[in-house]
């Protein structure tokens, strides 16, 4: 029965998950290890958050709203009149915007090196993925990506870029939704932690989907939501394409919770702020800038995994970048976390 597996899945090994935190702990004796390896928000969700998904749960006999409401409702007072659409972590939206308008054997465009995800949902969907490289340090030539994702029904673009940390300025991308043909799927998980606003951009374009996640900043990733800015004109396609009920009513009331209390985000904010400096300042590699809640580090003469794998050895979980495709072996990537576990961080990497 093994031959029924789609050759897409048969072959290739899928997402790359970081290690786990207790695998970790276990081999390497720690009672508790730095967790730096998958971006989150190490404090715990915001009280407000916890409390309506409390009071969501006590309702789970019935089905969640189909249009998530109320969440919707808490994204417009968040962010103004702006269309949105929501599912099961910004992958969730990600696979539903790739079935709404790629058909199978379409050109999906990629910017790499970049998160792994895009090209696994498009090829899985069995569209053709394209790679579009990013300059030497990581930063995208506008003219040449309209002209390499022509053709292609959908491009995606990360900003800030996971995992080089890097932002792509408004302006470049004004200047690609111009020349493109397709649509612009701009991916802003890391947006929160940076000084750049795209949302302006989805009063002028109609090829622009802009999307979000409230794993990161709002401390939710196990709760999965994601959502996006979509134009007016997309929105209906979308709602056809989703699995029906895809975001629980769990999950939503918690987002929504979260949305209308910023006051832990804000300080969650600060707090990534200062410690991307003094990673950039502290530690003794090549550490390159940052608007994320990470920064990459080039570690040669070291390989990324040798550099994970001396720092497990300390207590400190981080991501090797090797299975990002188009990037070199000698990176890897660092979530800032808990006081205690960015320090033990900087002594650790000393020390390898
Ligand atoms: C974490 C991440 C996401 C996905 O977030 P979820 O909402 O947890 O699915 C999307 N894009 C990038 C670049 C990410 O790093």
């Amino acid at each position: 029965m093994r031959r029924s597996v789609r050759a897409c899945y048969a072959g290739a090994a899928g997402y790359s998950y970081a290690k786990s935190a207790d695998d970790v702990a276990r081999e390497h004796g720690f009672d508790r290890v730095a967790r730096l390896a998958s971006n989150e928000n190490p404090r715990p969700p915001s009280p407000a958050a916890l409390e309506a998904a409390a009071a969501a749960l006590r309702e789970g006999n019935r089905y969640p709203d189909t249009r998530a409401s109320a969440l919707v409702e808490a994204l417009r007072r968040y962010h103004g009149d702006y269309r949105f659409v929501t599912g099961a972590g910004m992958d969730g939206v990600i696979e539903t915007v790739i079935r709404t308008v790629v058909e199978p054997g379409e050109k999906v465009a990629v910017s790499t090196p970049t998160f792994s995800f895009y090209a696994l949902a498009a090829g899985a969907h069995g569209a053709e993925v394209v790679n579009i490289p990013r300059r030497e340090d990581f930063s995208v030539d506008p003219a040449a990506f309209a002209g390499a994702a022509r053709g292609a029904k959908l491009a995606f673009l990360c900003s800030p870029n996971n995992p080089t940390g890097n932002s792509v300025p408004p302006e470049d991308v004004e200047e690609i939704l111009d020349r493109m043909d397709g649509l612009l799927f701009l991916d802003n998980a890391y947006v929160d932690f940076a000084d750049t606003d795209y949302r302006p951009l989805m009063r002028r374009h109609d090829n622009l989907i802009v999307g979000r996640t409230m794993s990161k900043l709002f401390a939710l990733a196990g709760l999965r939501v994601g959502y996006a800015f979509v134009p007016e004109w997309f929105e209906p396609f979308y709602h056809r394409a989703a699995t029906p009920f895809a975001l629980n009513s769990v999950s939503a009331a918690a987002a929504a919770g979260a949305l209308a209390d910023p006051g832990p985000v804000s300080e969650a904010r600060d707090h990534v702020r200062r410690w991307r400096e003094r990673f950039a300042g502290e530690v003794p590699f090549p550490v390159y800038p940052s608007d994320a809640n990470f920064v990459m580090i080039d570690v040669a003469p070291l390989t990324g995994d040798e550099a994970a794998e001396r720092l497990a050895a300390k207590g400190v979980l981080v991501r090797s970048c090797t299975s990002f495709p188009g990037l070199g072996n000698h990176y890897i990537r660092v979530s800032t976390g808990e006081d205690w576990e960015n320090i033990r961080f900087i002594e650790a990497i000393r020390d390898i």
